[in-house]
């Protein structure tokens, strides 16, 4: 008797089994309990090394953000992978020409500008232009702003954040993404531009959280350590921010380690970010911001 109902529950744990597997074929098995794209990875060296950070870190796709001379290996990436990568392409919009290549990028198969980084005003003609050519071809655009020198980025890039505002009023018809330290930092109304990471306590009202909440034409990338130091310094704050731009944030890393596991640099900085996004969101939450929002956004086939 023992036997013969241990192997009924035998059959029908390998019935469970199979249809599990079968699941597994459809949406790739995913240790976050939800697949992953990752809307802020720059190439690597070669194609094999873009998957590889993907696998080992549980990483389902990936935005491609490529500089001009990353654009031939983001496309081979995109061509071996097209379920996995898609790619955005950028140049330095203090080039004369940069507003041309942009517009032949998005026609050679780029699918969004990014991440823009130049060393002028966010609201400066250049960058103006770009607004226009971003709302014209209806791509989204990721910027990095950064208001303070440091040693890994040197200079300051698209100021005047506590300002944006004027120019998400401006081109409502432009799809923003934010990123970096300027932006996360501007989360707390008391960032006084003197430091990339500031720890502690958020004061509410923050620029960068007005303008999330008062602009839908204004998204979030949550990628490198900008994004990861907002998540730690006030875990509390961060949770009911998640909770509140629930529909306007997303995951990205922005991570330099080679294999998704944090090998030669230590740490994984998708992998820091996905666990405390996953320990501050609710479940529903979690799989929006590292999954749904991206995909709508970009347009990606889920
Ligand atoms: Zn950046
Ligand atoms: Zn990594």
């Amino acid at each position: 008797m023992t036997n013969r109902i241990g192997r009924r529950e035998f059959l029908e744990s390998a019935i469970m089994l199979t249809a599990a597997s079968r699941l597994g074929a459809q949406t790739p098995a995913n240790e976050w309990g939800s697949p992953v794209v990752d809307i802020h990875l720059h190439p690597r060296a070669t194609v094999e090394a873009n998957v590889l950070h993907l696998d080992g870190s549980g990483t389902t796709k990936a935005v491609l953000l490529t500089g001009a001379a990353a654009e031939e290996r983001a496309k081979q990436t995109v061509a071996a992978h097209p379920a996995r990568f898609v790619r955005f392409a950028s140049y330095d919009m203090t080039e004369p020409d940069a507003i041309d290549r942009l517009r032949l990028a998005i026609k050679n198969g780029a699918i969004g500008f990014g991440e823009i980084k130049s060393q002028v005003a966010a609201a400066g003609p250049e960058m103006q232009r770009l607004y226009a050519l971003a709302a014209e071809l209806n791509v989204p655009l990721t910027m990095h702003f950064q208001e303070v020198n440091q040693p890994n980025s040197p200079g300051t890039f698209n100021t005047g954040l506590k300002q944006f505002d004027a120019m998400l009023k401006k081109y409502p018809k432009t799809t923003f993404i934010g990123h970096a330290d300027a932006f996360w930092a501007n989360v707390s109304a008391d960032y006084a531009e003197d430091t990339s990471y500031p720890k502690g306590p958020i004061k509410p009202g923050g620029a960068t959280d007005r303008f999330l909440g008062e602009f839908p034409n204004l998204y979030a990338d949550m990628s490198a350590n900008s994004g990861n130091n907002f998540l730690m310094r006030d875990p509390e704050f961060a949770a009911r921010f998640l909770e509140r731009h629930q529909n306007k944030l997303m995951f990205g890393s922005d991570c330099p380690c080679p294999d998704g596991k944090g090998g030669t640099t230590g740490r994984c900085i998708a992998r820091a970010t996905l666990t405390q996004l996953k320990t501050l969101a609710s479940p529903e939450v979690f799989r929006k911001i590292v999954w749904e929002n991206g995909n709508r956004l970009l347009k990606i086939r889920a």
